[in-house]
């Protein structure tokens, strides 16, 4: 589904990704792990066009997405995106909040767009709070609306960045349970995180990324059980 080949990135003078590989095939959840600064969050970033890659190609389906005849809009709400920090609109509804990209982008009315989102807040086990405000609620429940509303797009893949480093730890949980069934539904998901449990147990494939690269790549027993580079096991001790 996405190919990324060659990616690069600078921001100025620094070269933040310097030559990543990856392929996410359909009904994969890959995990990303690594230290802070490693550049997980820029490939994310790129990966979903907010941020412009400097070198290499990403591909969609085999089409480019940096291609001037690419179709960005329609490609970023095929992709969706859970941020560690929510970034729900505060001053709209729970409801609204999952309403409104589907109206505003996918163009949907709003009777069958409210439809859909309470469909996906149920999922979440969100659908008493439809009526509240962003303020009203836990940073779990918001985590939780927040997957909803991405949900609502119809994504074909799901992008996560640390979706659970914001939370307190007994929300960590509740959260880390809708990705997990996600994932057991098959939706194909690539996600940044420190849980290495979830790496370990829910992933398909983790990658560990160490300065701008992806240093070590592997299905989970391998990554965990028998990681290959010292930069890896370094890393991973630091979850012991
Ligand atoms: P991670 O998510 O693994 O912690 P990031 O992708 O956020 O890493 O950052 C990787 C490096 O890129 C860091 O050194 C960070 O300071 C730098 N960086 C990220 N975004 C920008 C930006 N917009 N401008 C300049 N430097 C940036
Ligand atoms: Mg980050």
């Amino acid at each position: 589904m996405i190919e990324i080949l060659h990616l690069k990135k600078s921001f100025g003078d620094v070269e933040v990704l310097k030559d990543i590989d990856l392929t996410i095939s359909e009904g994969e959840v890959v995990s990303v792990i690594g230290s802070s600064g490693s550049g997980k969050s820029t490939m994310l970033r790129c990966i979903n066009l907010l941020e412009e890659p400097t070198g290499g190609d990403i591909k969609f389906h085999g089409k480019s997405i940096m291609d001037g005849e690419f179709n960005e809009n329609e490609y970023r709400s095929k992709v969706g995106m859970v941020f560690q920090q929510f970034n729900l609109f505060n001053n709209l509804s729970i409801l609204d909040n999952c309403v409104v990209g589907q109206v505003k982008v996918l163009k949907r009315d709003r009777q069958e767009a409210e439809k859909i989102a309470k469909e996906y807040l149920e999922k979440v086990g969100m659908a008493a709070y439809i009526n509240a405000k962003p303020s009203q609620i836990s940073g779990g429940q918001k985590q939780r609306v927040a997957i909803a509303r991405a949900l609502s797009m119809n994504p074909e893949v799901l992008l996560f960045d640390e979706p659970t480093s914001a939370l307190d730890p007994e929300m960590v949980g509740e959260v880390l349970n809708v990705m997990e069934s996600l994932a057991e539904e098959g939706m194909t998901m690539v996600v940044v995180t420190h849980e290495m449990e979830f790496a370990r147990d829910v992933s398909t494939r983790v990658c560990f990324m160490d300065k701008g690269v992806i240093a070590e790549e592997g299905k989970p027993e391998e990554i965990f059980e028998n990681p290959k580079h010292d930069r890896t096991k370094e890393f991973l001790s630091r979850f012991r």
